[in-house]
């Protein structure tokens, strides 16, 4: 969506295609993020973004036991908007989606139409056909982006040679209600018992995300809802009285986790970028944002070679040289951080009180600026350099 918008926005024509008939789907993500909203700033959309609905999360809170401890402060970031605004994605994309529309004929959104097959020539993907409502549509194009995330249907279709970096967590989702005043002293991440519980402030609710061992589900549905709910009233005891909100398994969605990477993310005629290039682990929220910075960053490589018909293999290959480096060093934080602190603490070897590091956040404010800048503006930010060739 923010490749389409920028390119329309440069006066490329672009169709942008969704399977689905809207955008809520729950398991997408609501932060987003100090980087990202400064490309609102760079489009000149910021103001009438944050006038929707949103929390602004100017620090990050997590807690051992009953111990606390402030893990990021993005408040001293160099940037318009120095936090994360909680936005369901679902919004973000309507937003999008809405600027988009003021290049129209430029830009196109057409929903309910699933990409299912590559249409190739010579060796070169030169479109793609789409089911849609009314049947079955050939789109072609001189360049196809797959930006349809972590099962990438097009990637499969493109046979591209994915590494398996691998998580060894999954993820169960559910809401909870906001209810007291407890609510206030809500930590973001929390570890008690061997057992982690991540809440997002989704205004009216809580969407908590409950960590388990990849694989594990069956066994916990094995051991009863009873025993699933008091695991939660375990780690954070005021849901103890709202734990039973919680009606059935329906109420509980599981997440699997994924951490890949394409070797290459182009062929003649088609670039991968966001999770269809890389999927990203939950961990940090950041792989909305690293979505649209491989968008920003496609955009601003590819645009001039656009305006002159299909970009080279050169052109293509240049964005995966620019977006690379901050994939691999985010997926490997996110690796670490998976295995050393997630998945000890799920199989019994977690922290019970404060480890030393997070001791010396708590000690040394100016120190949460650091995780703040990688969480917040990631490796090598990027910026939009693509013009706006005026709205039709
Ligand atoms: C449990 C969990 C929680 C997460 N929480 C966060 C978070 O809080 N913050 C964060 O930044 N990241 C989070 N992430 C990661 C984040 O969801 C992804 O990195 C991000 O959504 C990737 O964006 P994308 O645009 O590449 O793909 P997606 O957001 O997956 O979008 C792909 C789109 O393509 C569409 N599509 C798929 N196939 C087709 C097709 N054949 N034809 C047409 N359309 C198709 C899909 O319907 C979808 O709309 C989380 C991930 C997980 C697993």
């Amino acid at each position: 969506m923010m490749l389409g918008v920028l390119l329309a926005r440069a006066g490329i024509p672009v169709v942008v295609l969704e399977k689905h008939a809207d955008f809520l789907r729950d398991f997408r993500g609501d932060t987003v993020h100090p980087s990202t909203l400064e490309l609102m700033h760079e489009l000149g959309v910021l103001n009438e973004f944050l006038e929707r609905p949103h929390a602004e999360v100017r620090q990050v809170r997590g807690k051992v036991g009953d111990e606390l401890v402030t893990l990021a402060d993005f408040s001293h970031l160099p940037v318009h908007a120095p936090f994360i605004a909680m936005v369901p994605q679902w919004d973000f994309l309507d937003f999008l989606a809405t600027k988009g529309r003021h290049y129209h004929p430029a830009f196109r959104l057409l929903m309910r139409a699933e990409v299912f097959e590559l249409i190739e020539r010579d060796h070169r993907i030169v479109g793609v056909r789409a089911e849609t409502p009314s049947g079955v549509m050939d789109i072609h194009a001189d360049l196809v982006v797959a930006a349809d995330g972590r099962s990438s249907t097009v990637r499969n279709l493109a046979r591209m040679r994915v590494d398996d970096i691998g998580a060894p967590i999954d993820v169960l989702w559910m809401r909870l209600p906001k209810r007291s005043e407890d609510d206030a002293t809500a930590a973001l991440g929390n570890i008690r018992n061997g057992h982690i519980l991540v809440m997002l402030d989704r205004g009216g609710y809580w969407q908590c995300a409950f960590v388990i061992p990849k694989g594990g589900y069956d066994e916990l549905r094995r051991n009863g809802l009873d025993a699933f709910r008091s695991e939660i009233a375990g780690i954070v005891p005021w849901l103890a009285n709202r734990v039973n909100d919680i009606a059935s398994w329906d109420d509980v969605k599981l997440l699997t986790v994924k951490v890949d990477r394409l070797q290459q993310w182009h062929r003649p005629g088609l670039l991968c970028i966001g999770d269809a290039a890389h999927a990203m682990s939950p961990v940090g929220g950041v792989g909305i944002n690293l979505a649209i910075q491989d968008a920003v960053a496609a955009a601003n490589i590819l645009w001039r070679p656009l305006q002159h018909g299909a970009p080279s293999v050169a052109d293509l290959a240049a964005v995966q040289t620019r977006r690379e480096l901050p994939t691999r060093v985010t997926q490997r934080v996110q690796v670490f951080v998976q295995k050393y602190v997630l998945f000890r603490t799920i199989s019994g070897r977690g922290p019970t009180k404060l480890p030393w590091p997070l001791r010396l956040l708590n000690r040394f404010p100016m120190l949460r600026r650091i995780p703040a800048r990688f969480v917040g503006l990631g490796v090598r930010p990027e910026h939009i350099r693509t013009p706006d060739a005026g709205r039709a």
